[in-house]
């Protein structure tokens, strides 16, 4: 699919209460496809994002999290997951769990340990026992498929977890009580005696963690990002046309700052995606780009959230105006793990070296 026929793709719901797991959306997901996108084309998906179409299927990040920040976050784990049963499935795993993408499970991937307890895999003979709890579960129960890392002697173990299958006494939403971001619901979860089946377990102890996978991924959340960002100066956009405060020097001067900050996260995800995809660079070159990218795109969706805040003014501040939600969604998603790590990640990357001007080109 090319640029204009995806931008062309309707990608419309019902909005759920703020509050409420986006069903809605899901269905709608579900109904466009959106769900199998990066299923390989021999399981009836479309291959997106598993070493091609890297650059569609950020687009595709970028344009849910446009619509709706959670129902973005909740899509980018779907595709986490998914990638890495791709990645690390076994052939039984891959028909079953992809067969079941298909048919519209949600997938997910869960692997903050709650630090007071985190979550181990106990072995006894051929049988299985988890111990443990996680917070920032996204999607929580609504999730079907959810992958859970559990610390095992040989290192963390990748767990496919069959929701149907654990109590909802075992969720604990009373924890999840931030600013945005509130309908992904990412609650905690106690996954104590729970037993899964050999089947269920995904790839090899530090699976999880192999490169270049693990870091590249969070290209994928700065997509997501960029969407809210997007969705955010459309509202300021929209808020200075209706008031007629368009034409004045200053917001001109914001809103082509803003242009050109979103233009420029579209650009770095591109590019990125045609890194990713490519053969020609070296594991360090990919994580080295996508933490150059997850770097910039926190700076400029901080930067849009500033300029939107000053367009709009206390107005936005109001919880009826459409900027509340957007702005808390979006200062709420842009905490992800390891912010600075990633930025002097770059500087050693530098550091290293010898040719910084011409490895991407
Ligand atoms: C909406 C939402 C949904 C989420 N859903 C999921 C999910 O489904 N599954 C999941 O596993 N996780 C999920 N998470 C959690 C996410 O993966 C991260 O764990 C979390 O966002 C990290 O944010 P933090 O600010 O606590 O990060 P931190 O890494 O604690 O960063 C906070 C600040 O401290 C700095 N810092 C980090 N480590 C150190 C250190 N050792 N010493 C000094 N400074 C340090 C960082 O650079 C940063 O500036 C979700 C998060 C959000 C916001």
């Amino acid at each position: 699919m090319n640029q204009t026929t995806l931008q062309n793709q309707q990608l419309d719901w019902k909005a759920n209460a703020e509050a409420e797991f986006p069903h809605n959306a899901f269905e709608t997901l579900h109904q466009t496809g959106y769900l199998k996108k990066n299923v390989p084309i021999a399981y009836g998906g479309c291959s997106w994002g598993l070493q091609q179409k890297t650059p569609q299927l950020l687009q595709l990040l970028t344009q849910v999290g446009r619509k709706d920040l959670s129902v973005g976050r909740l899509y980018e784990g779907h595709v986490n997951a998914l990638y890495l049963i791709y990645l690390y499935g076994s052939a039984a795993q891959q028909e079953q769990y992809f067969q079941e993408a298909l048919d519209g499970k949600r997938f997910g991937i869960w692997n903050t340990d709650e630090p007071k307890n985190p979550v181990k895999l106990v072995k006894n003979g051929s049988h299985y026992e988890l111990f443990g709890t996680k917070r920032y579960c996204s999607g929580g129960l609504h999730m079907h498929r959810p992958i859970i890392t559990a610390a095992t002697d040989q290192g963390p173990q990748m767990v496919i977890i069959h929701t149907e299958e654990l109590d909802e006494s075992r969720e604990d939403a009373s924890g999840w009580n931030p600013l945005g971001m509130k309908a992904s619901h990412s609650v905690t979860i106690d996954f104590s005696t729970y037993c899964p089946k050999p089947v269920q377990l995904l790839g090899a102890p530090q699976d999880y963690s192999i490169q270049p996978y693990f870091s590249t991924g969070a290209v994928r959340f700065a997509a997501v990002q960029l969407g809210g960002a997007e969705a955010l100066a459309q509202c300021a956009f929209a808020h200075l046309k209706t008031h007629k405060r368009d034409s004045d020097p200053h917001q001109l001067a914001r809103m082509g700052k803003m242009a050109i900050a979103l233009e420029t996260g579209r650009n770095w995800l591109r590019e990125t995606g045609r890194v990713l995809d490519s053969s020609i660079y070296s594991e360090n070159d990919k994580i080295n780009h996508a933490n150059m990218v997850r770097t910039a795109i926190l700076d400029l969706c901080t930067e849009i959230m500033h300029l939107a805040e000053k367009c709009v003014g206390l107005a936005g501040m109001m919880e009826d105006h459409a900027m509340h939600k957007l702005h808390r969604d979006l200062a709420t998603y842009l905490k992800q793990p390891g912010p600075d790590r990633a930025l002097t990640s770059v500087g050693e990357w530098v550091a290293q070296t010898t040719d910084t001007l011409n490895t991407y080109n």
